[in-house]
């Protein structure tokens, strides 16, 4: 098993979990058959798959498990959503000013910048701005309303059980692209977003796959068409196997685990972070509710790309996060959402630990920093 203890990258991706492992590799030997196929054995298979529906409709409190369509990830996930509401709903889409591109450019491409409406969020907590959203949908013509449950960059925490009662008080269906929050805080209310998105790799659960939650009346949704799996919803022979992994990952820590996995793992990232601000860096969303694991910040003085180098030459894996899409140059819609100047967008470092991530890892990593702002002063 490599050694994890220098890796805070989580929210780009994380390694899989021992158990979604041995699962990934029981499952590839004993459910191999086409589920679509007729016989016993990919009867067994099809059987196999909708146990891996119902856990995933447990984990989230979905009573319905046909709510639950699996797919290949969460890009695939909001792409499918998005169109799906485009097409089946006349009026405006409030979505947050710092979704993931994958809820973005859809909704440019589907629903066209003239009904695509963005909900700015506060710059010093990065919660959405509750309020705007409030008055669009008293103001009426609002399609849908997209606002993502945790930020990949920030960790910002937003408030999904809110704004799906908000929405349903509109009679107006809510979607929240969870893929940062499942697997890493408790998801049993989850279910009450009528459209939710998850992945598979940001849990321990394995790349290339995830899933989508749709409401029950959304009868005509689909999003991959010329196959008839997943009742028809979504084409393409299901990855049973990788399924089966991701599952195995998402039923490993109930709720309450969570809970204590955030409580313990938030004293090693804000003992960082009070060394970070003491040697001059600037914490980003701080302010306000955040995932556990997450950390952004603007770096003093250097492009962030030099502390990457010099950090990953350390054995440290960190990011600089969208800030400047990887080598495009390009300012990012989120530090911009959050107030950064381009100068400071220049300057920005995400770190993410995980589930087994110490304390100690936590004050290494901070050691390092310290090192290297040494070196790059010099
Ligand atoms: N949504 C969020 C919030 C993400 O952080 C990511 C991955 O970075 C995605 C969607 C895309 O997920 P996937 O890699 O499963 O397509």
């Amino acid at each position: 098993m490599p050694d994890f203890s220098r890796y805070f990258d989580c929210n780009a991706t994380t390694p899989m979990s021992s158990v979604a492992r041995e699962a990934w590799i029981e499952a590839n030997g004993r459910f191999w058959q086409n589920p679509s196929s007729l016989y016993r054995e990919a009867g067994m298979a099809k059987q196999e798959l909708e146990r891996c529906r119902e856990e995933v409709a447990d984990h989230l409190g979905i009573d319905e498990p046909e709510r639950v369509i699996f797919t290949s990830g969460a890009t695939e996930a909001n792409n499918a959503i998005i169109r799906y509401l485009a097409e089946s709903r006349r009026g405006r889409l409030l979505v947050s000013a710092v979704e993931h591109p994958c809820v973005e450019a859809p909704s440019q491409a589907w629903f066209g910048e003239e009904r695509c409406h963005a909900i700015g969020v506060d710059p010093v907590s990065g919660g959405i701005d509750l309020a705007e959203v409030e008055v669009q949908l008293r103001a009426g013509g609002v399609a849908a309303v997209s606002v993502m449950a945790a930020n990949n960059e920030t960790g910002t925490l937003q408030p999904w059980k809110e704004l799906a009662e908000l929405c349903r008080d509109h009679a107006v269906p809510f979607h929240s692209d969870a893929a940062q929050w499942i697997g890493k805080l408790p998801s049993g209310e989850l279910g009450e977003c009528d459209f939710l998105t998850g992945s598979g790799h940001k849990f321990g659960g394995g790349k290339g796959v995830g899933f989508l939650v749709i409401p029950e009346e959304a009868d005509a949704f689909h999003g991959l068409i010329g196959g008839p799996q997943e009742g028809g919803r979504r084409a393409g022979t299901e990855n049973l196997p990788a399924v089966i992994a991701m599952v195995a990952a998402l039923t490993e820590r109930s709720d309450s685990d969570l809970e204590e996995v955030a409580a313990a793992n938030a004293v090693g990232r804000d003992a960082f972070e009070r060394e970070m601000t003491a040697i001059g860096m600037k914490l980003i969303g701080a302010d306000g509710p955040r995932l556990w694991n997450t950390s952004m910040f603007v770096l003093p003085h250097t492009k962030n790309l030099k502390w990457l180098i010099r950090l990953s030459q350390r054995g440290f894996s960190v990011s600089t996060g969208s800030a400047c899409s990887a080598g495009r140059g390009n300012p990012s819609r989120v530090m911009a959402a959050m107030g950064l100047d381009f100068d400071e967008m220049g300057r920005v470092m995400r770190v993410s630990g995980g589930w087994e991530t110490t304390g100690e890892d936590w004050s290494d990593l901070s050691a390092a920093i310290r090192e290297v702002a040494g070196e790059l002063t010099q």
